[in-house]
């Protein structure tokens, strides 16, 4: 038995974008760049591909780059968008809870001279626009925002901030990591004037490698590689054909199920709060407005020094796979949740259920149920 709760870590690969993938390297496998037809029919997927992520996200095919991930979407959006634009301040405003491609991006920024200031949520957990936007001043050189938090799946508010921002400060740029939230809740690039966009394919069913930026019409990104010119020069470097494929597949379904799977999210984050009403040990960390396919809790076992790691490990063993707070902040204390305010023991003991279109009320029910017992075994271990 093999119970998969960890797709804000990564999710599973759909079964048309493997087909892609591998069709795309054995028949498509030409370099997009040639101009004989192997190239050209490689050419064409990546056209096909920009064309489906630009209708899902209300923008045009020529706006959008692949790139090697969200990671590197993110890195490019803050040292690109301040290295074009040296001349607009020296001052970048972000949340406190930032995915570290871009906390560390940041940080390094700090080191290079900029003044990084960082918005905190409010007591009952959520962020509110005036607070970004009351540290906006004309040194204010970007503004980067994530749109669903990773952890805990809290929405902030992007298009009311971006809305805001631009219209007092109109040379801001602003960037949206937009990799948990994207195709989780409602985005359009026609209502949100953000500047630059970081997608990234391992999240919705593509494979590990492939990511995309939105860069919107008319503005300048210093490009952080130089190579064969590329997605016009921004990220050269040939693209990754058979990952494009297998992105392109899992728009496609998206594109055609998209409101499905939102409301399977949905249904399964209700079902499992459902679930864990009935365990008195468990505190839900997430709010209810949160993103649907997250849900963040802890399990603080008082007196026990330890943290999450020995649910994942004693779930582990019978094959149910979740996340302890964050895959990506092993071992230290989560930033995010630390920004929440949360006591330290509730820190140490959180964890990350996430859901995929494929989740099943069967597959929650044995979560729930072995939760509950390893809850009692510890706690009669503790005594
Ligand atoms: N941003 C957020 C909010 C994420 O959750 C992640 C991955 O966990 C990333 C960025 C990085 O994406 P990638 O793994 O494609 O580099």
């Amino acid at each position: 038995m093999e119970i998969y709760l960890d797709n804000c870590a990564t999710t599973k690969v759909c079964d048309e974008g493997i087909a892609a993938a591998a069709a795309a390297m054995k028949t498509t496998y030409g370099n997009p760049s040639s101009l004989h037809p192997k190239g050209v029919e490689a050419e064409a997927l990546l056209t096909e591909t920009r064309k489906r992520l630009a209708r899902l996200l209300h923008c045009a095919p020529e706006e959008l780059y692949f790139t090697g991930s969200a990671t590197e979407s993110n890195n490019l959006s803050l040292f690109g968008a301040v290295g074009a634009y040296p001349r607009n301040g020296k001052t970048v405003v972000s949340s406190a809870v930032e995915h570290p491609s871009v906390e560390n991006a940041l940080k390094q920024l700090e080191k290079r001279g900029y003044r990084v200031k960082r918005v905190f949520p409010r007591k009952d957990g959520l962020f509110y626009p005036e607070d970004f936007l009351s540290q906006l001043t004309p040194d204010t050189v970007l503004l980067t925002i994530m749109l669903v938090n990773n952890e805990v799946g809290t929405v902030l508010p992007v298009a009311e901030t971006i809305t805001r921002a631009k219209k007092n400060f109109p040379k801001l740029l602003c960037h949206v990591d937009a990799v948990q939230g994207f195709s989780k809740i409602p985005f359009d690039l026609r209502k949100i004037p953000a500047d630059l966009v970081s997608i990234s394919g391992h999240k919705i069913y593509a494979p590990k490698g492939i990511g995309a930026l939105f860069i919107r019409k008319g503005v300048r990104l210093a490009p952080l590689l130089f190579g064969g010119g590329q997605e016009k020069g921004v990220r050269p470097g040939t693209e990754s054909v058979p990952l494009i494929a297998a992105f392109n597949e899992a728009l496609k379904l998206i594109e055609e199920n998209g409101n499905q799977y939102l409301e399977h999210y949905r249904a399964c984050n209700q079902y499992l709060r459902e679930r864990l009403q009935e365990v008195p040990e468990v505190i839900i960390n997430s709010p209810v407005q949160c993103a649907p396919h997250v849900l963040n809790i802890s399990v603080p076992l008082s007196g026990q020094k330890g943290t999450a790691q020995i649910f994942l490990e004693a779930l582990g063993k019978k094959g149910i796979y979740i996340s302890g707070g964050s895959a990506c902040s092993k071992g230290e204390l989560s930033h995010v949740l630390s920004a929440y305010g949360f006591s330290k023991e509730r820190i140490r003991y959180a964890l990350r259920i996430s859901f995929s279109k494929d989740t099943t009320f069967e597959e929650l029910d044995i979560f729930a149920e072995t939760l509950k017992e390893e809850i009692l075994r510890l706690k009669a271990v503790i005594k």
